[in-house]
């Protein structure tokens, strides 16, 4: 007999397996462009990016000024540009402390990588924090300077007011004791300058009530012009002005209250910008950060700090509060900022 001719037609069973391969092909794809977009460091620390600090000794940590409060004003996307522009406050508060403007950020150069590095006291490269994890997910990997010095501290008290909410709410942990934590955007209706404005309003109510012995202001209104006009723009330029005025609000709070005696100030900023504006590559003014640090103790070294890189505030945050950093961080302290501190 004559064999039939198989039938080239695809039955639907095979059709259905086909376009399910394909949706599965396509998921997979979308998920890992996605993940890539979204959650992806770069695997390894450039050269330049390693800390140069010291690790406080036990005779270091002996021999500190230990301040009562320290308070940390961060500038987003300032990069080194508080030296080019005229900032009186600025002046009156570090002129005769330690000012670098030419600090490392990150890499990459973008916030969260950054603001965690900051206050978690590791590279980007191991918490591994991008802008979409920090709005997405709380921290629950590594403790911040807030959650080490209540441990250090029993009964101590913190505030942290930030115009970018992910910094409260995907960088610092939460349930850290006598942490309050505040938004910005809640205080106030109103663009980034107003939010700026109310954020350093909002510390210099706090004092009133307490006295905290961290306070991490975050400012938001450079980094947007920075991505509108480009950090050679005039807009970018009166951003740090009004910045500036912001820092004098906080710092005169601090002054009426007779609490600049025992307080160590602390600026920085996470990154720059180019001139046509953005950031999150590798060039010179993305990478420049500012650390600027002024205190009553007497222990401040005037000029530049030496190699500063962002994850080593929270090593200089701990020395100042007469904390041993502990054995997972990965920055120091530079080594040109402490009179007291000799390392090893
Ligand atoms: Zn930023």
């Amino acid at each position: 007999m004559e064999k039939q001719p198989r039938s080239r037609k695809l039955t639907k069973r095979q059709i259905a397996c086909i376009v399910i391969a394909a949706v599965l092909v396509a998921g997979a794809i979308i998920v890992t462009a996605l993940y890539f977009a979204l959650f992806f460091i770069p695997p390894t620390t450039p050269a330049e990016r390693v800390s140069q600090g010291i690790v406080p000794t036990a005779a270091d940590l002996a021999r500190a000024k230990v301040y009562d409060r320290v308070v940390i004003f961060g500038v987003d996307g300032a990069g080194g540009a508080f030296a080019d522009v005229d900032t009186p406050y600025f002046d009156e508060i570090f002129g005769e402390g330690s000012i670098n403007y030419d600090g490392m950020a990150q890499y990459p150069t973008i916030s969260a990588p950054n603001w965690a590095a900051m206050l978690l006291g590791v590279t980007a490269q191991t918490h591994k924090i991008t802008n979409a994890k920090a709005k997405l997910f709380a921290n629950d990997a590594y403790p911040s300077i807030f959650g080490l010095c209540a441990q250090a501290r029993t009964g101590a008290t913190f505030f942290s007011c930030c115009n970018w909410d992910p910094i409260n709410r995907g960088i610092i942990e939460d349930g850290v004791p006598g942490l309050t934590k505040v938004s910005g955007k809640s205080l106030v209706k109103g663009d980034s300058f107003a939010v700026d404005r109310a954020v350093a309003q909002a510390v210099v109510d706090r004092l009133s009530v307490a006295d905290d012995s961290i306070v991490l202001t975050h400012f938001d209104s450079v980094d947007h012009a920075g991505h509108h006009y480009g950090n050679r723009s005039e807009q970018y330029k009166t951003a740090i002005e009004r910045t500036d005025e912001c820092l004098g609000l906080v710092y005169e709070g601090y002054k009426a209250q007779n609490k600049l005696e025992g307080t160590l100030f602390i600026l920085v900023t996470d990154h720059g910008h180019t001139v046509k504006g953005g950031h999150g590559k590798e060039s010179g003014s993305e990478k420049q950060t500012t650390l600027a640090v002024a205190g009553s103790l007497g222990d401040i070294i005037k000029g530049s700090s030496g190699s500063y890189v962002t994850h080593d505030l929270a090593s200089i945050v701990l020395y100042a509060l007469g904390i041993p950093q502990p054995a997972h961080f990965e920055g120091g302290v530079p080594t040109n900022l402490f009179g007291t501190l000799q390392g090893e």
